[in-house]
């Protein structure tokens, strides 16, 4: 480093212009890696290159003002850390923090810039890279995945500040990239590819054993045939019935992102699934009553997604509910800043225990698998809710009182008059 070394500032001052050569190393690291869609990884990392390595005498600074000068630069690298949304963190070669960004501070809460960093960040795999890259120079990246207060999932990419290839390491910076969501969203892809396979598994296997039968010791038994083949055609509607949801679900994921257009009248979709879902309601010794208030229940949507809505909530409120007898659907105005349409479906059947609620919208979750399965369930009913609701800009509340049913009540924004 310079001769001003010796100085806090200047080694500040230092260390963010070591920043500029971490950055170009992290950004190579970066495409190496294939991960520089990261646009602003790469944004903010020119910007603190372009903020630490401004070349003195470059701009508008007096000759006769350097110390100015090198402030002004410092203060530039620091503004453009702060606004990384992402933790970065300089510290010097013997690991005491020199920066931190928000982001950093609040992930670490006892960081303190001049204290160690090994005091705020106590992972041995960390600390043990970072110790390495102070030692031998270079970079590297390490998975730190600290649990509390939540379990997240970071990799740390370390890159040694040195003033050339060849310098010792004056200092790293390490730079956290959170994986946490997307962690989420590969786990959620897993567990729904192996809960899809499991549920059409389970009806195949049963199919291809009344065939094995059927080909060897039912061969001359017509009764059992006949018993064997209803209950296949059962197993086969059940496939057909799960093929249809998931394709509804990635239809509807597909549009999730172009609000629907269409005047669509939410009492007369009520109205319309509570007639065509007579005769199961009859079979059930259900009654279905609509009640309307004096409206008007126009909103924008697609009415068939709408029509999908009105027939999984009453459906379920039929069949989970059958032994309340009774079943209430209302659309109602609720006036307000925003004013909106609200579809209610309430039953007076057993309810669901509070610790379901949370989880009932999530594909293939159900309260009881084998009364949902009986019931003819694929357990993405409420999923597929779920995601017309959201592309339609509503919400979806569930109520519950343990033994006394259910509410589930969608609202929709109302669509201006006239
Ligand atoms: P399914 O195809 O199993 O009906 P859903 O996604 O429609 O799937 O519902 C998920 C689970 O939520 C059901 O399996 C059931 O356990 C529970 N559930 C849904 N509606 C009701 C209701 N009205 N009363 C009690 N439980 C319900």
């Amino acid at each position: 480093m310079t001769a001003k070394s010796d100085g806090p500032r200047a080694r500040r001052i230092a260390a963010l212009r070591g920043a500029a050569s971490a950055a170009l190393v992290l950004l190579a690291l970066a495409a190496y890696q294939g991960v520089l869609d990261a646009g602003w990884l790469a944004l903010a990392a020119l910007a603190v290159a372009a903020a630490a390595a401004w070349p003195p005498g470059a701009a508008s600074e007096p000759s006769d003002a350097p110390e100015l000068a090198e402030a002004g630069r410092a203060r530039s690298a620091e503004a453009v850390l702060a606004v990384v949304p992402d933790p970065v963190i300089l510290v010097d070669r013997s690991g005491l923090v020199g920066e931190a960004n928000a982001a950093a501070r609040e992930l670490l809460p006892v960081l303190r810039e001049g204290q160690p960093l090994s005091l705020a960040l106590r992972d041995p795999d960390v600390l043990a890279a970072l110790e390495e890259v102070l030692a031998a120079g270079g970079g590297g990246a390490v998975a730190y995945r600290p649990r509390v207060p939540t379990e997240r999932s970071f990799e740390v990419q370390i890159a040694a500040l040195r003033e050339g290839p060849d310098a010792p390491a004056e200092g790293a910076l390490l730079f956290f990239r959170d994986f946490t969501e997307a962690r989420r969203i590969e786990r959620m892809r897993v567990d729904f590819i192996a809960n899809a396979s499991h549920e059409l598994r389970t009806p195949l296997a049963s199919l291809l054993g009344f065939i094995e039968t059927l080909q060897g010791p039912a061969r001359d038994d017509p009764a059992a045939r006949e018993r064997f083949l209803e209950i296949m055609r059962g197993q086969a509607r059940r496939m057909t019935r799960l093929i249809d949801d998931l394709l509804s679900l990635s239809r509807i994921e597909l549009r999730a992102h172009v609000p629907p257009d269409a005047p669509v009248e939410l009492a007369e979709i009520a109205r319309r699934m509570i007639e065509t879902l007579a005769p199961l309601a009859a079979e059930r010794g259900v009654d279905v009553a609509l009640d309307t208030d004096g409206g008007p229940h126009g909103v924008l949507g697609d009415r068939d997604e709408l029509l999908r809505v009105a027939e999984n909530l009453i459906e379920n409120a039929v069949k989970y509910g059958e032994s309340g007898g009774r079943v209430e659907v209302a659309v109602a105005r609720r006036e307000g800043r925003v004013p909106r349409v609200e579809l209610a479906v309430r039953d007076y059947g057993p309810g669901i225990a509070p610790e379901h609620l949370p989880r009932l919208t999530e594909r293939f979750y159900r309260v009881d698998v084998a009364a949902s399965r009986d019931k003819g369930g694929t357990g993405l009913g409420l999923a597929i809710v779920k995601h017309i609701v959201a592309r339609h800009r509503g919400q979806l509340t569930i109520e519950s009182d343990p033994g006394r049913g259910a509410t589930f009540r969608v609202t929709l924004p109302a669509r201006a008059e006239g």
